[in-house]
């Protein structure tokens, strides 16, 4: 197989799975090897059991290859998870005791103490946290925020590095793939906004304080920031929009926040990693933008696009962004983590072209990781 990094896919038949198989089937790195699923779709063609929803074709190794169990196969060296968070539970951490790398979009581990949660150009440091998973230093479970997270934290990082936040309120306009596949009944969704999606609000008011925290002595100090979200279901296919307001710890004039957005290159810039977008954030200054139908698939659906900065009557600041939930928000994003892992060596995984590096051992100090990367 090429040099490249054998990956399966778990949870490859839904609205995640089906992106990851689209983006790994032509991906330098990452050879697709497997696609999993459920025991409903498992021995069927995986064009039978999946309804194949994206306006791209599926690649050649899905038109011929049959769903099999998530059973851990020693051949895949990573495992990308789009299960549900029930049976992503158990499954991803069978398959980090078989000693695969799994790359989860569930939230089943994202807040466990030793478990990173990366969004790559925020925190690539976090990632030296797998070194304490109890796998022995063969698998690991590393793990993308939810889909709003990632757009609000990617918003938010270079305003906590310039200025330090101190609070923000975000409103959600969450898009209906956001559900997975077939998600919410249309007549529940068409002509309608949905006040209330389980357990999202709860996410984000959490997941960016670990993200956006110091990786201290082998543990995270969450950062202080003060969260208030709102989340909504809104009839639009694909991208989440995001209303936020933020309170910045000390002042900084309207060019000053717009400067921090435009020359933020976040923390991967210059690795080489494939999936990384050219600018990881892009501001639009016409006053109707972003908008999920002609903003989302900017930067390949991996740059979130900001837009409407204006003063805010009870914080400091309010602007618009939106991200691409399936890309940025899950596929994207879990894809641009393991290449970060690959980049690193994280358990030995080896990306093609680069040397080889030693796999993690308790021995290994976590702090020459971080400097590292
Ligand atoms: P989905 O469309 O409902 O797909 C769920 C997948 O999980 C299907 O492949 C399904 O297989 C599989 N599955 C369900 N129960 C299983 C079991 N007991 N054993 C093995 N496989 C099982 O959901 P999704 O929207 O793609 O979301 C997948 C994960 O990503 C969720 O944890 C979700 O929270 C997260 N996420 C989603 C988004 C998004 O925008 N949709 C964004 C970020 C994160 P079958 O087809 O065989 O049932």
């Amino acid at each position: 197989m090429s040099g490249k990094i054998p990956v399966a896919v778990l949870g490859a038949t839904g609205a995640v799975g089906q992106r990851l198989v689209s983006l790994l089937g032509s991906h330098p790195w990452f050879e697709l090897a497997g696609l999993c699923a459920s025991e409903r779709s498992v021995g069927k063609p995986y064009l039978e059991a999946a309804r194949w929803l994206l306006p791209s074709p599926p690649p050649d190794f899905a038109r011929w290859a049959k769903v099999l169990p998530c059973e851990p196969d020693a051949r895949w060296q990573i495992a990308f998870s789009a299960l549900d968070a029930g049976p992503a539970l158990d499954i991803e951490e069978a398959f980090a005791r078989a000693g695969a790398v799994v790359a989860s979009n569930a939230r089943s581990h994202r807040m466990r103490s030793d478990v990173p949660l990366v969004v790559p150009e925020v925190n690539p440091e976090h990632l030296g946290l797998a070194e304490l998973q109890p796998y022995g230093g063969r698998g690991a479970i590393i793990t993308n925020p939810n889909c709003s997270t990632i757009g609000l934290v990617l918003a938010l990082a270079p305003l906590a590095e310039r200025f330090g936040v101190e609070s923000a309120a975000v409103t959600t306009l969450q898009a209906a793939s956001g559900a997975g596949y077939p998600g919410m009944s249309s007549l529940d969704l068409v002509d309608n906004v949905v006040p209330l999606i389980g357990g999202e609000e709860e996410k984000l008011e959490t997941e960016p304080r670990k993200i956006l925290g110091r990786l201290e002595g082998g543990r995270v100090a969450e950062s202080g920031i003060r969260l208030s979200a709102t989340c909504t279901r809104v009839a639009v296919i694909d991208g989440h929009t995001l209303a936020v307001s933020v309170r910045l710890r000390s002042r900084a004039a309207r060019e000053e926040v717009l400067e921090a957005w435009a020359s933020w290159p976040g923390r991967v810039a210059g690795l080489g990693l494939p999936s990384a977008p050219e600018r990881p954030l892009l501001y639009r200054e016409e006053a109707d933008r972003p908008q999920p139908r002609l903003d989302r698939d900017e930067g390949r659906g991996m740059t979130v696009v900001l837009g409407r900065l204006r003063a805010c009557p009870l914080a400091d600041w309010k602007f618009v962004a939106l991200s691409h939930n399936t890309l940025r928000g899950a596929a994207g994003g879990t894809i641009l983590l393991a290449e970060l892992a690959a980049s690193r060596g994280l358990c030995g995984l080896k990306a093609p072209g680069r040397p080889r590096r030693p796999r993690f051992t308790r021995s290994f100090p976590i702090d020459i990781i971080r400097t590292a990367l």
